[in-house]
Order: C-alpha cells, then sequence, then structure tokens
C-alpha cells in the first residue's frame, strides 16, 4: 500500500466506534465505557491508511471481545471501559488501546503473534490479527508493537510509530 499524511486521531475514533457497533453479549448489546484522550499536537502522519485501519479494527474488536467475555459470566459489579490514548514524544508517536477484559495468561501471551494461534472457538477467530498487525507495523511502518496484561485485569497493547526527522 501507499503511504498518506493521515489524520491518526480521526482513524483511531471512527474504528473504535465501528468496532463498538457489533458489540453483543447473549444477543443483547453491551455498554462499554469509552475513554479517549487524544494528543492533538501528532497532527498527520505518513501511513498506509487501510493498513492502519485494519490493526486498530483487529485490536478493538480483540478488546471488545475480551470485555464481552467476561462480562457473559460476570455479576453486576463489572463496569467494561476501553481506554484509548495518543502522545507525541519527540522521534515517535505512542498510541495505547487498553481494555479491562480478561487479560491474557502467560502460556497465550508467548504466542498471540503467530500466525494462526488464537484462543477463541472455531469460527470466531482466525488468529491472524495480532500476526498481520505486527508485520503492519514493524515491517511496513518501521514501528513496534507491544502489550502490558494482567491476567483476569487488563491488556494494554501499544504501538510506537517513528516521526520524520525535523
Ligand atoms: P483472533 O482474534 O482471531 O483470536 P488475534 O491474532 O487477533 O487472533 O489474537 C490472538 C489471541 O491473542 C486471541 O485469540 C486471544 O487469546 C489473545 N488476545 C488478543 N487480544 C487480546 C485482548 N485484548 N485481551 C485478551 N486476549 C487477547
Ligand atoms: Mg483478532
Amino acid at each position: 500500500g501507499k503511504k498518506f499524511p493521515t489524520n491518526l486521531n480521526k482513524l483511531i475514533d471512527e474504528h473504535l466506534r465501528l468496532a463498538y457497533q457489533g458489540v453483543r453479549v447473549n444477543d443483547k448489546s453491551i455498554t462499554v465505557h469509552l475513554v479517549t484522550d487524544f494528543d492533538p499536537t501528532i497532527g498527520v502522519l505518513d501511513v498506509v491508511p487501510q493498513d492502519i485501519g485494519r490493526v486498530l479494527l483487529n485490536l478493538f474488536n480483540n478488546a471488545f471481545y475480551s470485555i464481552a467475555a467476561k462480562q457473559k459470566g460476570r455479576a453486576a459489579d463489572y463496569e467494561p471501559e476501553i481506554r484509548v490514548s495518543t502522545r507525541r514524544h519527540p522521534t515517535f508517536v505512542e498510541l495505547r488501546i487498553r481494555d479491562n477484559g480478561l487479560g491474557i495468561p502467560q502460556t497465550v501471551l508467548e504466542k498471540i503473534y503467530q500466525p494462526f494461534f488464537t484462543t477463541k472457538p472455531s469460527g470466531q477467530g482466525t488468529g491472524l490479527g495480532l500476526s498481520l498487525s505486527y508485520d503492519i507495523i514493524t515491517k511496513g511502518h518501521e514501528g513496534e508493537l507491544s502489550v502490558d496484561t494482567s491476567e483476569g485485569q487488563f491488556a494494554d497493547f501499544m504501538i510506537k510509530l517513528p516521526l520524520p526527522p525535523a
């Protein structure tokens, strides 16, 4: 794909809302508290918009899925939340997507970027989302993709995209 100057905050916000529309547990829509904290100074960034869009959609779908799975077996005190933020650093832009769903156990964590690895029931996941996302961010954009997680508590995915030298 070809790179275009892209308003990343806008791209993120659109894909977040797109992913939220499909979220259902036992055929009922659920309320997820969306907290967005966009840094307006990141401006436009040269990226392949369709590719970054695929990464975002996959990360958001994963987050909503994890929240929905946790919601299924929960008492009323669970308050599903997704926090999304962007930050401009001197040499890169940082994007974080944090959900308070099931988190990722250590044994699973070691495999999440492997093609076709999924913990979802057949038909619900291809296991290609994160491996594709990893390639798009690292090979396609010279960036980084990483995750911080605590089992049962949260998963916090972080993307770093380099800024052109000043
Ligand atoms: P898929 O979504 O098709 O399973 P992915 O490559 O997107 O494939 O994700 C691989 C696996 O990583 C998932 O099946 C799940 O076990 C784990 N995972 C990814 N994102 C999250 C998340 N936000 N919370 C918990 N587990 C996650
Ligand atoms: Mg996925």
